[in-house]
């Protein structure tokens, strides 16, 4: 890329960028090379050298036009792209780790990146422990001589706690430590955490990047340096993305600013109405000024996107529960990130401390108006009930 150009805005790379129609017959979309094998016309011809794919596992051109755009959103290098968000987090993880090495990591992490250093990676003699995270002094005190990686994510997909990147990461940085973070929750529209010392960024494209519950994948975004080693872990582990998943993304892509800035608006209001209810004992959203890390959160991020907990009053599971099955316009569904509202009980780790029962929501781009009403009435409800 040229460094002397204007910064590209999200939207230029969410929609021209990185394309060249004129190479595929003018076709304003590209199209998708659903095809495991290229072939050459002569043994000669046949290198990547000489600036040919030559199987899927290794590259592929519908691939690459996404590597490209997630690459410059996130102010990469490079990236590349995986089958699952689990698949670029694990092969993120084993590029820079070996057997005797030790990671610090997020406690409240997505709990099966959580299991594969514990679970599985333990077998291959690899250390974890697991800290709070939202001081960097967490992570200090955690360091050992053997520490090769911090893995972060900031903010928490059930308890939205952020850790201080900046400083964990000059910290990372003066150790010799890669740090590696998972930006799933706020998509690089909202956080690029390059920008603030992060060596690489994985993230759930089965989220947001995707944004309509259609597809699974991931991404590792990263530096010329790392890119090579994440490669490696693409085409000896083989977790490739397929082509059409690729170009499922690339479509999900087109409109992901303004479904951010939409989502937020909407978690906003949503958020905001559920704090002065009197059923609600607190709301975890890093957009509110009442979040404890929200002047952190300001610094460090540039908006807030559709998914937070709330914790109730009545604080058992039943009343969770009783809440969730009141209500109708949201689904109860694990995942996030799509254009539909989605609502589980959960137990979740408040910033004191303190374990209470509430609900994660996930708020999408129905009417917030008519979420409010519809949590409203499923308040009353749970109330009622508990009376
Ligand atoms: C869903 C999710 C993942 C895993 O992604 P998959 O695409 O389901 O493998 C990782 N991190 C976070 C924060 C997630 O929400």
């Amino acid at each position: 890329m040229d460094e002397e150009r204007e910064p590209l805005s999200f939207e230029e790379i969410c929609t021209r960028w990185g394309e060249e129609p004129e190479r595929y017959l003018g076709s304003v979309v590209p199209p998708i090379f659903q095809n495991s094998l290229f072939t050459a016309p002569s043994v000669g011809a046949r290198s990547r050298r000489a600036g040919r794919y030559i199987y899927t596992r290794e590259s592929n051109p519908t691939t690459d036009i996404l590597n490209a755009k997630l690459a410059a959103l996130e102010g990469a290098e490079d990236a590349r792209c995986f089958a699952s968000g689990m698949a670029a987090i694990s092969a993120a993880l084993m590029s820079q780790l070996r057997s005797g090495d030790h990671v610090v990591c997020v406690k409240h992490a997505y709990y099966p990146a959580r299991a594969l250093l514990q679970d599985y990676l333990s077998r291959f003699g690899v250390e974890v422990t697991f800290v709070r995270g939202d001081r960097v002094e967490d992570f200090e005190q955690a360091l050992r001589p053997n520490t090769r990686v911090f893995y972060l994510e900031s903010p928490t997909s059930i308890n939205l706690w952020l850790q201080p990147l900046e400083q964990v990461c000059s910290l990372a940085r003066s150790h010799g430590i890669t740090t590696i973070i998972d930006n799933t929750w706020a998509t690089p529209i909202f956080q690029r955490p390059m920008q603030l010392g992060v060596d690489i960024v994985v993230h759930s494209a089965s989220k947001y990047l995707g944004g309509h519950s259609d597809v699974i994948a991931g991404v590792v975004c990263t530096s010329r340096q790392h890119v090579e080693a994440i490669h490696r872990e693409m085409t000896l582990v083989g977790g490739i993305l397929d082509p059409f998943a690729a170009w499922l993304i690339l479509r999900g892509l087109r409109t992901l600013p303004t479904r951010l800035h939409q989502h937020q608006q909407n978690a906003l209001k949503v958020a905001q109405w559920l704090e002065q209810h009197s059923a609600v004992h607190r709301v975890l959203y890093p957009g509110l000024p009442s979040h404890p890390q929200h002047e952190l959160a300001r610094r460090q991020m540039s908006g807030f996107s559709g998914l937070f907990s709330f914790t109730l009053k009545q604080n058992w599971r039943e009343a969770a529960v009783g809440v969730v099955d009141a209500l109708r316009m949201f689904h109860v569904g694990v995942s996030w990130g799509g254009y539909e509202s989605l609502a589980l009980p959960m137990l979740i780790d408040d910033y004191d401390g303190e374990q209470r029962w509430g609900l994660r929501v996930h708020i999408g781009l129905e009417p917030p108006e008519r979420l409010i009403a519809d949590m409203e009435q499923a308040l009353r409800h749970a109330e009622d009930k508990g009376r």
